[in-house]
C-alpha cells in the first residue's frame, strides 16, 4: 500500500527576510490542518489538497485568497486549479472575485464534470451558487498587497518594469527583481495511490485586469496523473506558461526516467536559461518521491515525513520540527 504524501508550496520569487517566518508559520498550520486524515486513510489526496490549499487561501502571508495580490486598478482577480491523476478530471477557475476559497469553487467544478475551465462572471456565478459566500467588495484586500501595489508602480514609474524578462539567456542567473511569489500549491497521494494536484493565487502584482496566469492553465501551473506524478508551480506566470513548466516536468519523469527532484531540477533550470523568467515546482513522482526546485531566490515548502515537518524556502537548507506540539 503506498504510503500517503503531502508536500505543499507557499510561492516562488524574491521575498523578503521579514517575510520569512510567517511563511514558515502558514506553511506548517496548512500541513497540519491537511495531513492527520490523509495519513490515517480518512481522506484522500484531493481532500489533503483542498484543505492545504484552503488554509492558505485564508493566510495573508500567502497571495491566494485573502491577501491576494492587486491588479494595476487596485482590484482582486484570483484564480485557482486543481486535478486528480485516475481519470484526469479537473476543475479551473480565473478572474474570480469575493469568495474566500477558489480552491473549492475549483473543485465544485470538476465535481459537475460539464466543463473544466471557467472565468469571470461565470466562475462568480457557480461560486455563489454551490455555497461560496460573497464578501463585501474589497474584503480581500490587505495593507500589504496595497503596499506592494505601490512599491510596483513606483518602480515602473522610474522605468523599471520588474516584468521586463531578460534577454540574455547563457545562465542561470534569476532577475534582480521578481514581484511574483506567493502563491500556493499542494501535490498529494493518498494510500490507494491517486494523486491529486491544486494551486491558488491572486497572480502578480500590477498585472492588467483579465490578466490570466499560468497558474489555472493545466500542464503549466497544475497537472497530476496517477501514472507519471503530480506537479504544482509557481512564479513568473508568463514564462510559465511558455515552458509547460508542469508538462515539462512529468516528461522528464516518464520519457527521462528521471527522478522527480532531477526532473525539477532539470526543467526549472532549463525554463529560466531559455526564457529568463524564474519559477519552482513541487513534484510527487508516481512512486510517491519528491521533488522540490526553484530558480527565483526563494519558495516556501514543507511536508511531513515520520512524524517530522520538514520546510524550508532557501537553497537546499531544511529546518523540521515534530509534528505533533
Ligand atoms: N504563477 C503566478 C502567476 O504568474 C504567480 C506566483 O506563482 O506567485 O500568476
Amino acid at each position: 500500500m503506498p504510503r500517503p504524501v503531502l508536500l505543499i508550496h507557499g510561492g516562488a520569487g524574491d521575498i523578503p527576510d521579514s517575510r520569512v517566518a510567517g511563511k514558515f508559520a502558514g506553511i506548517k498550520q496548512a500541513l497540519r490542518s491537511a495531513w492527520r486524515d490523509l495519513n490515517a486513510g480518512e481522506g484522500t489526496a484531493l481532500d489533503a489538497v483542498e484543505a492545504a490549499v484552503r488554509s492558505m487561501e485564508l493566510d495573508e502571508n500567502f497571495n491566494a485568497g485573502y491577501g491576494s495580490c492587486l491588479t494595476t486598478d487596485g482590484q482582486v482577480e484570483m484564480e485557482a486549479s486543481l486535478m486528480e491523476g485516475r481519470e484526469l478530471r479537473a476543475g479551473c477557475i480565473t478572474l474570480l472575485r469575493d469568495v474566500k476559497h477558489p480552491i473549492t469553487v475549483a473543485r465544485r467544478l470538476m465535481e459537475k464534470q460539464r466543463h473544466t475551465f471557467l472565468g469571470g462572471q461565470a466562475a462568480q456565478d457557480l461560486a455563489l451558487s454551490t455555497g461560496s459566500e460573497r464578501l463585501p467588495p474589497g474584503a480581500l484586500i490587505t495593507e500589504g498587497a496595497r503596499y506592494t501595489l505601490k512599491e510596483f508602480q513606483e518602480q515602473v514609474s522610474q522605468g523599471k518594469d520588474p516584468f521586463y524578462a531578460r534577454t540574455e539567456l547563457t545562465e542561470v542567473t534569476p532577475k534582480t527583481t521578481d514581484p511574483s511569489g506567493e502563491t500556493v500549491g499542494a501535490v498529494a497521494m493518498d494510500s490507494a495511490g491517486q494523486i491529486a494536484v491544486g494551486t491558488s493565487t491572486g497572480g502578480i502584482t500590477g498585472k492588467w485586469p483579465g490578466r490570466i496566469g499560468d497558474t489555472p492553465i493545466l500542464g503549466s501551473g497544475t497537472y497530476a496523473d496517477n501514472c507519471r506524478g503530480g506537479v504544482s508551480t509557481t512564479g513568473h506566470g508568463e514564462t510559465i506558461m511558455r515552458y509547460n513548466l508542469a508538462q515539462r516536468i512529468l516528461a522528464a519523469i516518464e520519457y527521462g526516467g528521471l527522478s522527480a527532484q532531477a526532473a525539477a531540477d532539470k526543467e526549472c533550470r532549463e525554463m529560466t536559461k531559455r526564457l529568463g523568467g524564474t519559477g519552482g515546482a513541487i513534484v510527487v513522482g508516481h512512486s510517491g518521491d519528491l521533488g522540490i526546485a526553484f530558480t527565483s531566490q526563494r519558495m516556501a515548502w514543507g511536508y511531513v515525513r515520520d512524524g517530522t515537518i520538514f520546510y524550508g524556502i532557501e537553497g537546499r537548507v531544511v529546518h523540521q520540527e515534530p509534528f505533533a506540539e
